[in-house]
């Protein structure tokens, strides 16, 4: 077995990866300091953000502010927009220096894209895309829970032998922690080493996302391949409850909807207040997704529906009939 670039011995910490993008960190990154603040306390260590960047002090604060104890900056005009030579050089060169025994990376584009690269340079195992963490009893050793064989096993993966151990978690799965501006915490500047000539990556284009956000929505109207290509009634329902839509990967397969609204494994991974979902079966790659709201509404006319084990409320009927009453309802209830 190929050893690790340092041992478990000589590995501390639980260190947070800081993604940040125009120095605003990314919703994932404060998510990972709060679920990390949870894990560093029931072991008893710091918890580290490493930020990079260029102006980035901001987030920095952002970050104590959210539960950091303490945030390694290292700021470099070539480290203003994500490159993967940039930042595994200089992400690669802290860890080695600092010997962090966690570190947790959000499932973003950029995220997987530095965690696979990090993993391969520490000569180390990454549990890549977890749907949730937690420490294997007093061991330190972090599991991963992941979703495999298409959703039809969930498995528990641990890093045994290699430091740090690194995991990469999807947005929206832990709750964002409340910010106190009060709370003390150190920042340090981490000097860097990057020459222009290390970069063969070049950005060509910027192009922005204006698609919707379906892991922000407090309410998400759903519908899978039930809804018949229609989403008109549920597009006007989640309009009246100031809500989303959202739906199926089938859905989304079929063209019926932009791939930006597909729940799930594969999909976004959600936690509205409400969902209410319409025509979907409930095969795991879907529920995965909603699992962590607040209440499951289902509409299905198959009562044997899987969807009905996941629902706090179950209504076996037509779901056109059902929505359309539902709308009149709350169109008289309207001033
Ligand atoms: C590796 C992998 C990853 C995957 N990732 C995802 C993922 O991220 N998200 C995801 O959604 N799926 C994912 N899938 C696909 C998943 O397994 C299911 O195939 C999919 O979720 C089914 O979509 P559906 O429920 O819309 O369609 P169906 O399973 O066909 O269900 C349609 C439902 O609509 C009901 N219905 C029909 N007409 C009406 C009506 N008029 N009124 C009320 N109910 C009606 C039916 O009773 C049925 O229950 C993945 C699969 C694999 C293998």
């Amino acid at each position: 077995m190929i050893p690790s670039a340092y041992s478990p011995e000589a590995a501390r910490g639980l260190w947070v990866f800081l993604e940040q993008e125009g120095g605003q960190l990314e919703g994932v990154a404060l998510e990972l300091l709060g679920k990390g603040r949870e894990l560093a306390q029931a072991r008893g260590v710091p918890l580290t953000g490493l930020l990079l960047g260029q102006g980035v002090e901001g987030a920095a604060r952002q970050a104590i502010a959210h539960g950091a104890d303490h945030v390694l900056v290292a700021e470099d005009p070539l480290l203003a927009p994500y490159t993967t030579d940039a930042y595994a050089n200089v992400a690669t060169q802290i860890v080695l220096d600092r010997k962090p025994e966690t570190l947790l990376l959000g499932a973003t584009p950029n995220g997987r894209d530095l965690a696979g690269r990090l993993a391969v340079r520490l000569r180390t195992g990454l549990t890549a895309d977890c749907t949730g963490l937690a420490w294997e009893g007093d061991t330190g050793l972090l599991l991963g829970e992941v979703s495999g064989f298409g959703g039809g096993v969930m498995a528990s993966i641990k890093c045994a032998r290699h430091r740090p151990q690194m995991a990469t978690v999807r947005p929206g799965i832990f709750p964002l922690p409340s910010p106190d501006p009060e709370r003390a915490g150190r920042i340090e500047l981490v000097p860097v080493s990057l020459e222009a000539g290390e970069i063969r990556t070049e950005i060509l284009e910027r192009v922005r996302h204006e698609g919707v956000d379906i892991t922000r929505a407090k309410v998400l109207v759903a519908g899978g391949r039930g809804v018949k290509g229609d989403f008109g009634p549920l597009t006007e329902f989640a309009r009246l409850l100031g809500g989303e839509v959202g739906a199926s990967r089938i859905a989304c397969d079929l063209g019926w909807i932009g791939r930006d609204r597909q729940i799930g494994q594969t999909g976004f991974v959600t936690r509205p207040k409400l969902v209410v979902v319409c025509g979907i079966s409930g095969a795991t790659q879907f529920t995965v997704g909603i699992k962590a709201a607040g209440l499951i509404v289902a509409i299905n006319s198959d009562p044997e529906a899987p969807i009905f084990e996941e629902a706090d409320l179950c209504v076996v009927d037509d779901l056109f009939p059902i929505l359309e009453a539902l709308i009149a309802e709350l169109k008289r209830g309207m001033p």
